[in-house]
């Protein structure tokens, strides 16, 4: 029996945390949710979007499955996501983007990994707000150090990116590639542009693929490496990406195999991991009963193959398949299915039934 922190969130995270845990219940995974608010529902409960003891939980448990978490735009409110990713230090994002036969998609054939930096580069949070006297001190530095004019109406989001974190995700992603047997990793930077930044990214990246002869690497600038993404994904493999490249390329390579309701994700450290899908709180759709919950599913059974338990993660995964296979079985909506569209939880039932 293992204890898993399980914070459903808000949108249509209390829906597809309900149809998950209804599937895992179901493999006798031989799991002990412990229940938390994170979000909107706990600033009005406990003062606070991401209240200690939810930390206290994962740091307990070292382990999580999260569903996805609102952050208002233009608020004071910061994203619990980036928060407790950086509270827990789960360095590296991985985000599997796999095409189940029957899902609708342009391609035949899609099986990437993307695996995102996730503690720094523009997340990192620091901002300076348009208007503020610690803009104004930066300014006049700027100035003064760099003969740099910065507009008076301009807002500023600093991005660092170090070699440390860049070598422990590069590392990261080639440990991955060689421990699933994969051909190769893909590293997608803009050092072009930004030299003292992505420039660290690249550099760093291409000095540790020297120590991984065996696995095949490639420096890309990623504004090519979405064009090529999205005409020959079967080209790519394993992509390794800073944060906010790895953000945007990740929910490009969820629409290439039938959108964000199939993407799952986790956040991996060295002590913690959250397990999480790729999308948001969907709030168009929320608390209608519409949601695609595979993303999640598959979230939950990486999770399982984290614990140790391949056969719950397998059994998982193969219903799903199983479900996507049949054109018989239902569909939601955003899957575009030719009839009436599923609910989340018919969802669900069809891949508690497809177990075996
Ligand atoms: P989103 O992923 O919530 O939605 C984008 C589009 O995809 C919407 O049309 C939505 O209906 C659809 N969609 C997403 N998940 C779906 C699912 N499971 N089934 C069917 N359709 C689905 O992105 P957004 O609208 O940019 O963000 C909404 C909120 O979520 C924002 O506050 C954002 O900050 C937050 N967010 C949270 C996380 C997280 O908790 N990890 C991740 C991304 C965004």
């Amino acid at each position: 029996m293992a204890t898993v922190t399980l914070i459903p969130g808000d949108g249509i995270g209390p829906e597809v945390s309900s149809a998950t845990r209804r599937v895992v219940d179901a493999v006798d995974a031989g799991i002990e949710w412990d229940v938390h608010e994170a979000g909107v529902q706990a600033i009005e409960t406990h003062g606070s979007p991401l209240p200690p003891h939810v930390l206290d939980s994962i740091r307990t448990n070292k382990a999580a499955l999260k569903g996805p978490v609102t952050t208002p735009v233009g608020t004071g409110f910061r994203s619990i996501n980036v928060a407790l990713r950086q509270e827990l230090d789960l360095y590296a994002s991985v985000r599997p983007c796999k095409l189940f036969p029957g899902v609708p998609s342009r391609f035949d054939e899609v099986d990437i990994v993307v695996v995102r930096e996730n503690t720094e580069d523009l997340y990192e949070g620091i901002e300076f707000e348009q208007g503020t006297p610690e803009l104004n001190k930066l300014r006049g530095h700027l100035s003064y150090m760099h003969n740099y004019r910065l507009a008076r109406d301009a807002g500023v989001s600093i991005k660092p990116i170090s070699v440390s974190a860049t070598k422990a995700i590069v590392e990261y992603a080639f440990a991955y590639a060689k421990k699933n047997r994969r051909r190769k990793v893909t590293l997608g930077h803009k050092a072009n542009i930004m030299k003292f930044s992505d420039g660290v990214w690249l550099e760093t990246g291409q000095r540790i693929s020297d120590e991984y002869r065996d696995v095949g690497f490639e420096a890309m600038h990623v504004d090519e490496l979405a064009m090529w993404l999205a005409w020959h994904p079967e080209d790519f493999d394993i992509i390794v990406l800073p944060n906010l490249y790895g953000d945007i390329i990740s929910d490009l390579c969820a629409g290439l195999i039938g959108g964000l309701g199939m993407a799952p994700g986790m956040n991996l450290g060295k002590d913690y991991a959250v397990f999480e899908p790729t999308h948001g709180s969907a709030p168009d759709i929320a608390g209608q009963g519409l949601a695609n919950p595979i993303a999640m599913i598959l979230s939950a059974a990486a999770l399982l193959r984290h614990l140790g338990n391949d056969k719950g993660a397998v059994a998982i995964e193969e219903a799903v398949s199983r479900v996507m296979a049949d054109p018989q079985t239902p569909r939601t909506a955003d899957l575009k299915p030719p009839g009436e569209p599923a609910t989340t939880d018919e969802i669900a039932d069809a891949i508690v039934s497809a177990l075996t």
